[in-house]
């Protein structure tokens, strides 16, 4: 495997190696995220030590020798591609900010291009399910964005080969994303009510589709980006309105999606959705995110 470019600080590619030198330090690390060295055997009930079995990727109850397999009904586990290598490619997901292409991973890893896409998808799943699955409250900023296609495309809304997504950023929180089939009231608010806390303060752009989010129990301003208006400060709430936060996620994603993937189509933009939205949302910690991921099921 060839040094990446791109490590993170806090978690260097030979940090990383230090951790996991071997297949074995891979396989003790899932057992231990995701059972713990000592736990209550699912078997006989007892708060137990386990050992491991020399002869299978297993550890036995040292009360009752129930054999537990850590990497069983994980994406670990009917799998050919050593542990090392999957855990090498959670890494380059964890510490690159513009992304992973399979390209990439096909390079660094030393694997077939179908296994390399087969495994980038693999990992965008579980980022997914390491996510937070929480209500966004406080202040939200709501704004829709078109990404992906060939061609460049026509600016504003409803561009042609285009994905709409829509982003939710908590201030000075989380952001969550999804992929919507319009940009009509009907969509945008089902979006809203699933994502946003009742009684939340929502800032987005004047676009007609927002307008009757008021309704709905939110205090809501729209922010006249037509008329070059880019903050509006509401007296009553004491608070600043503007939409600069999901803004600036969807430059990133528009960016890194041209830059690193060329092109997505609709069918997998929700999976680049969540790797490039796990990642915002837990940038400080490339360590922690790499365990979250791992221990996800
Ligand atoms: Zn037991």
């Amino acid at each position: 495997m060839t040094k990446s470019k791109s490590a993170s600080p806090d978690f260097s590619v030979r940090d990383f190696f230090k951790r996991f030198p071997d297949d074995e330090a891979c396989l003790e690390h899932i057992f231990n995220v995701r059972f713990g060295e000592k736990h209550v055997c699912r078997a006989c009930g007892v708060e137990s030590t386990f050992h491991r079995m020399s002869n299978r990727r297993a550890w036995a109850c040292a009360a009752c020798g129930d054999h537990v397999y850590p990497t069983a009904g994980t994406i670990f586990q009917d799998t050919r591609t050593p542990l090392q290598v999957w855990f090498y490619a959670i890494y380059l997901f964890v510490t690159t900010r513009h992304g992973v292409s399979a390209k990439e991973l096909q390079r660094q890893l030393g694997v077939t291009y179908k296994t390399a896409w087969r495994m980038g998808h693999k990992i965008r799943e579980q980022m997914d399910k390491a996510e937070v699955k929480k209500l966004l409250a406080g202040h939200v900023e709501i704004d829709e964005a078109y990404v992906g296609g060939r061609r460049p495309g026509k600016r504003g809304r409803g561009a042609d080969g285009k994905t709409i997504v829509v982003g939710f950023k908590e201030r000075g929180g989380r952001i969550v994303t999804d992929v919507v089939p319009d940009v009509t009231i009907r969509t945008l608010q089902a979006a809203t009510l699933r994502t946003v806390k009742d009684g939340a303060t929502i800032s987005t752009d004047e676009h007609r589709s927002y307008s009757l989010l008021k309704r709905r129990g939110f205090t809501h301003v729209a922010v006249k980006h037509g008329q070059k208006e880019w903050a509006v400060f509401d007296v009553q709430t004491q608070e600043i309105h503007h939409t600069n936060g999901i803004e600036s996620f969807w430059k990133l994603f528009k960016n890194s999606i041209r830059g690193t993937h060329i092109s997505v189509s609709k069918k997998h933009m929700k999976r680049y959705l969540d790797e490039f939205t796990f990642r915002a949302n837990h940038r400080e910690e490339a360590n922690l995110m790499f365990d979250r991921i791992v221990a996800a099921f």
